[in-house]
C-alpha cells in the first residue's frame, strides 16, 4: 500500500512515525511547499525571543531517513484527482496513492496581502517567517516592532519580541485581548495585567490604515485616526484560513467523522480537518498541536489494521511564553458562571447541568489540570466548585486524590 501525505507537518510527521514504529514497511512519500525537515510551530515564538532552537526538529533531523519516506519539499501540491487517486504538484511531479494523508494545515490570513511586498512586514506561521524575522532583525539593527492582533498568535510574538529587547506595540481591534480564548471579564482581566507588566504599548479598538515606507522598507504604521508608529518591522498575526480548497474547493476545512475520512482514500487530520467536540461544543476546526497528534495517531492506528475512533477535539488554550501570569482555558462560556477573583487571579467556570461547560483561569495555573480532569470527566461539581476555584494553595486536587471531598477545604 502506497501512502503520500499531504504537508509534513505536526499531523503529517506524527502519522508516519506512528506509522513505521507500527511495522508499516510500504512506500510513503511527503510533500511540502515548505523546504524543512518536521518542525513544531510551537516552537517558533521562542526562537523569535531568541532562545536556543530545543525541539524545533521535533522529530529529530533526520526524520525523512530514520523513517524512510521519499520526501518532496518545495513542491506544492496544486491539484488532487481523488477518482483517479492521483495528485499533481506545483512542479509537475505526479504522484499516485492508495491512501492519502491529507494535512495541509492552515495559512496566515492578511487583511491587505500586498502590505508583504514590504521590507520589514511579515507573517508569523512557519518557520521561514520566523527565520526571516530573525534575520531582518539581525540585519537591520531592528529596535521597534508593530504586531497586528491581540489573539494567541499576536501576543505570542508581541511577548517574544519584548522578551528580545524590542520596543513593541501592538494593535488590536477590540477592546480587549485573547477576546476568543476568554469571556469579556477574564478578557478584561488579561487585559489589564498584560497592560501593567508586559512593557507592550497596546493600540486597542484600533485599526491600521496604511504603511509609510521608504525605499521599500517599512518605515512607520498609521492607524486610523492618523496616530503613527514608527518601526521597520511588522508582524501581522490577523488570523489564519484552513488550506482545505485543493481537497474540496472551499476555505472552511475538511469535515470528517470519528473514522477522519473524507473519503475511503482519504484521511484528514491537523488544522485542516473539522472534527467535533469531545465534549458538547460544536463540529469545527480546532487548531492545536495535541487535536492535531491525536487524529494522526487514530488514523494511523487505522492503517495499521485497527478501528479506532476519534474521541473528538478540545478547544483548550494556554498563554504562557515569556510571560508570568498564564491564560488557560477551554470550552464553552455560557451557563451559569462561578468565579473567584482577586487582584492577580482570576478563576472562573461555566456550569450546564452541574458539569463544567468551559473555564478561563488567568494568573496562575495551579488549578489548571484539576479543572481540565473535572473538565473532561463529566463530573458534577455543583456543589463544591466555589471551593475549588477559592482554594489558594491549590490543594483541592491532591485532596481529591485521597477521595477527600474538596468542599471540605479550608484556605
Ligand atoms: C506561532 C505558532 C505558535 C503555536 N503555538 C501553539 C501552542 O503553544 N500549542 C498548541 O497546541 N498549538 C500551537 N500552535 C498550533 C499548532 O502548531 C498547529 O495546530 C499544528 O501545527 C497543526 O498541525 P498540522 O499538521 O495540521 O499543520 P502544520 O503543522 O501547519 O503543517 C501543515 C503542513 O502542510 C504543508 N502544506 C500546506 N499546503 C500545502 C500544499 N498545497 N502542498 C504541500 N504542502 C502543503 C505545510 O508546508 C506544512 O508542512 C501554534 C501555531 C503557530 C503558528
Amino acid at each position: 500500500m502506497k501512502i503520500v501525505t499531504v504537508g509534513t507537518g505536526m499531523a503529517a510527521a506524527e502519522f508516519v512515525q506512528q506509522l513505521r514504529l507500527g511495522g508499516f514497511e510500504d512506500e510513503i512519500v511527503m510533500l511540502s511547499d515548505e523546504p524543512h525537515t518536521p518542525y513544531s510551530p510551537c516552537v517558533i515564538p521562542y526562537l523569535l525571543a531568541g532562545e536556543p532552537p530545543n525541539n524545533v526538529f521535533w522529530k529529530g533531523r533526520d526524520f525523512y531517513e530514520r523513517y524512510r519516506v521519499t520526501a518532496h519539499l518545495n513542491d506544492k501540491v496544486v491539484e488532487i484527482d481523488r477518482e483517479q487517486a492521483q495528485l499533481r504538484s506545483a512542479s509537475g511531479r505526479v504522484e499516485n496513492y492508495d491512501k492519502l494523508f491529507f494535512a495541509a494545515g492552515s495559512r496566515s490570513w492578511f487583511p491587505r496581502p500586498e502590505w508583504l511586498d514590504i521590507e520589514g512586514v511579515f507573517g508569523f506561521k512557519t518557520l521561514s517567517d520566523m527565520q526571516g524575522i530573525d534575520r531582518y532583525i539581525g540585519e537591520q539593527a531592528v529596535q521597534q516592532a508593530v504586531v497586528i492582533g491581540g489573539g494567541f498568535i499576536g501576543l505570542d510574538a508581541a511577548l517574544a519580541l519584548r522578551h528580545r529587547g524590542l520596543q513593541v506595540s501592538l494593535v488590536h481591534c477590540h477592546d480587549r485581548l485573547l477576546e476568543r480564548m476568554t469571556d469579556a471579564d477574564g478578557g478584561r482581566f488579561a487585559t489589564d495585567k498584560l497592560m501593567q507588566r508586559s512593557g507592550i504599548a497596546f493600540h486597542m479598538s484600533a485599526e491600521v490604515d496604511s504603511l509609510d515606507s521608504r525605499n521599500g522598507q517599512l518605515h512607520s504604521v498609521r492607524l486610523q485616526g492618523g496616530t503613527a508608529i514608527e518601526a521597520p518591522l511588522l508582524i501581522i498575526a490577523t488570523g489564519f484560513k484552513p488550506n482545505s480548497a485543493i481537497l474540496n474547493g472551499g476555505e472552511g476545512g475538511i469535515a470528517v467523522g470519528d473514522d477522519l475520512l473524507a473519503d475511503p482514500r482519504v484521511l484528514v487530520a491537523g488544522d485542516v480537518a473539522v472534527t467535533r467536540h469531545a465534549i458538547d461544543g460544536p463540529a469545527g476546526v480546532y487548531a492545536t498541536a495535541p487535536n492535531a497528534i491525536a487524529q494522526a495517531r487514530v488514523a494511523a492506528a487505522n492503517i495499521l489494521g485497527g478501528n479506532e475512533r476519534y474521541a473528538g477535539s478540545l478547544n483548550a488554550n494556554v498563554l504562557r511564553k515569556h510571560l508570568d501570569f498564564p491564560v488557560v482555558s477551554a470550552g464553552l462560556f455560557e451557563g451559569e458562571a462561578v468565579t473567584f477573583t482577586n487582584d492577580r487571579l482570576f478563576r472562573r467556570v461555566y456550569l450546564q447541568d452541574g458539569r463544567i461547560h468551559g473555564y478561563i483561569l488567568v494568573g496562575d495555573t495551579r488549578l489548571a489540570g484539576y479543572i481540565y480532569n473535572l473538565y473532561v470527566s463529566r463530573e458534577p461539581v455543583a456543589a463544591h466548585i466555589a471551593g475549588v476555584l477559592a482554594d489558594m494553595r491549590g490543594e483541592s486536587y491532591y485532596r481529591s486524590l485521597m477521595d477527600l471531598a474538596p468542599a471540605a477545604i479550608s484556605c
